[in-house]
């Protein structure tokens, strides 16, 4: 039994968390970083990184399947799915060595095993007590289910279809967000047949509901079905396959089906609620500044209501530990935080949809544009189609950008550099995006926001 003392005791090892630790040491805190797992979390080992790679592999067979188009002639043979394991696990092995580096060379303890809060200031590990003067809570999610749907045999969630060793040749997709497009997108080009299912009117419903339908299209030519507005009922299994019934009574019957409906907080049973913090459904609820209602005690990452995002969690991390060190940070608010979905065609957005801006500041103060991409000359190029929209306030700042097409998710970075610092299309205007690239879309529709379209009407 032992007892170690810092100033912050961060609980969870994750994005949120090992930024948390990182940014704090350079500021001059000493930090005991607890882990159950491995250091980086859902996002290294089972999320962001191992998926981006199955869809890169995703991407370059349907290069090679279509590399006639573009004078090359290759011959597609299969996909090698030992091959694309090797190659995807080989990424996340260099980035987890990396941070493993990085957060030695800071000098950050990591305590290895499960913690659980005991008091605002002490993490239990096995026998041992970590104490800090802050505790910042960062457990992250798990893959949640619906009542009456368990997971097991041939239904299961993005950690089992991660590390198939085998192409299912007909699957079923339990939600059509994020997690359930990208899955249904690499199987599709892996050889799949893939149904997806989605209770809302659209796949991807989050989003700008003009990308949506684009979306739908794109899938609809790429050969993936979906049902929409339609919701799951049940499912039996049996050795040979799945059968999913929907409320309708029609049924798809698939090798799997993958549940994707969304992800829980992962709190149960770590102490939260028995120290006094109050969470709700499983997620801590912090004041704007993450502070939990424990003096002392603050909460990051997919654990805090809102998007579950990587790059939303790092934020937080380096939020707390500057709000700790008394630098008042500046808040992104979820709205203003760039999202991306990597299937094919991807999608990338930041900021209010135009719905949602008309119900934000009135639907006549809202003016958009939306740009084809058929007109940019790098996408046709790249042979990809899709379009970028933007959405102002009139007379007022750009409050939405909204893309769809291949690689777009490269572009968000303009467009949440444009949101966040509220500039209007006539500032945008006169500056200079390079020829040919699929930036100068973004550039011809705040032309076009300005008054003054150049390629468009
Ligand atoms: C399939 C999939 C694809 C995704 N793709 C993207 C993407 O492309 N881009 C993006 O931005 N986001 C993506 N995400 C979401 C992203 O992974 C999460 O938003 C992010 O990992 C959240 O970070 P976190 O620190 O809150 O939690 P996590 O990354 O889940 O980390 C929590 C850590 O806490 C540890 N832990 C939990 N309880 C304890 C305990 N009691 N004691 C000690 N340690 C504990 C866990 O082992 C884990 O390492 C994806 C997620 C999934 C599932």
């Amino acid at each position: 039994m032992s007892e170690q003392k810092f100033d912050i005791v961060v609980l969870g090892g994750g994005s949120g968390g090992y930024a948390a630790a990182l940014r704090a040491v350079q500021l001059g805190f000493t930090v005991g970083l607890v882990e159950k797992g491995k250091l980086g979390g859902t996002c290294l080992h089972r999320g962001c990184i191992p998926t981006k790679a199955l869809l890169h592999s995703a991407e370059v067979a349907d290069v090679s399947r279509e590399s006639s188009k573009y004078g090359v002639n290759t011959t597609f043979e299969g996909i090698d799915i030992q091959a694309v394991t090797a190659y995807r696990q080989g990424i996340v092995a260099s980035k987890f060595k990396g941070l493993q580096g990085l957060i030695k060379a800071r000098g950050i303890t990591v305590i290895e095993g499960e913690g659980r809060l005991i008091s605002p200031t002490t993490v239990q590990v096995g026998d041992d007590t970590i104490v800090g003067k802050n505790v910042i809570l960062a457990t992250g999610s798990y893959s949640r289910s619906l009542p009456g749907l368990e997971l097991g045999g041939r239904v299961i969630t993005s950690e089992q279809a991660l590390e198939l060793d085998f192409i299912p040749k007909k699957v079923a997709v339990l939600g059509g967000g994020v997690i359930g497009v990208e899955f249904a997108s690499v199987w599709k080009s892996f050889g799949a047949e893939v149904t997806v299912i989605e209770a809302l009117p659209h796949l991807v419903p989050n989003e700008e509901e003009s990308i949506s339908k684009q979306l739908e299209r794109a899938f609809r030519k790429r050969g993936i079905d979906y049902k929409l507005g339609i919701r799951f009922q049940g499912v039996t299994q049996d050795e040979k396959g799945v059968v999913v019934t929907l409320e309708n009574g029609d049924t798809v019957e698939a090798e799997l089906l993958l549940v994707a409906v969304g992800r829980g907080a992962a709190t149960a049973g770590l102490g939260f609620e028995e120290v006094g913090i109050t969470v709700d459904r499983g997620f801590v609820i912090t004041n704007e500044r993450l502070a939990t209602n424990v003096p002392g005690v603050y909460a990051v990452g997919d654990i805090v209501p809102g998007l579950q995002l990587a790059h939303r969690s790092f934020q937080q991390g380096i939020f707390v530990a500057e709000e700790l060190a008394g630098l008042n940070p500046v808040l992104v608010e979820d709205v203003n935080i760039p999202k991306v979905t990597y299937c094919d065609p991807e999608i990338a957005s930041v900021g209010y949809t135009e719905a949602k801006a008309a119900n934000k500041f009135g639907a006549d103060q809202v003016t958009s544009y939306e740009y084809s991409l058929g007109g940019n000359g790098k996408s046709s190029i790249l042979g990809t189609t899709g379009s970028v929209k933007v959405v102002r306030v009139k007379d007022g700042p750009v409050v939405g950008v909204h893309m769809i097409g291949g690689r777009v998710g490269e572009l968000i970075g303009e467009g949440q550099l444009i949101v966040n610092w509220e500039a209007y299309p006539e500032e945008i205007a006169p500056l200079i995006h390079a020829h040919p690239t699929q930036n100068e879309a973004l550039g011809e529709a705040f032309l076009a926001l300005a008054g003054k379209p150049l390629h468009a009407m």
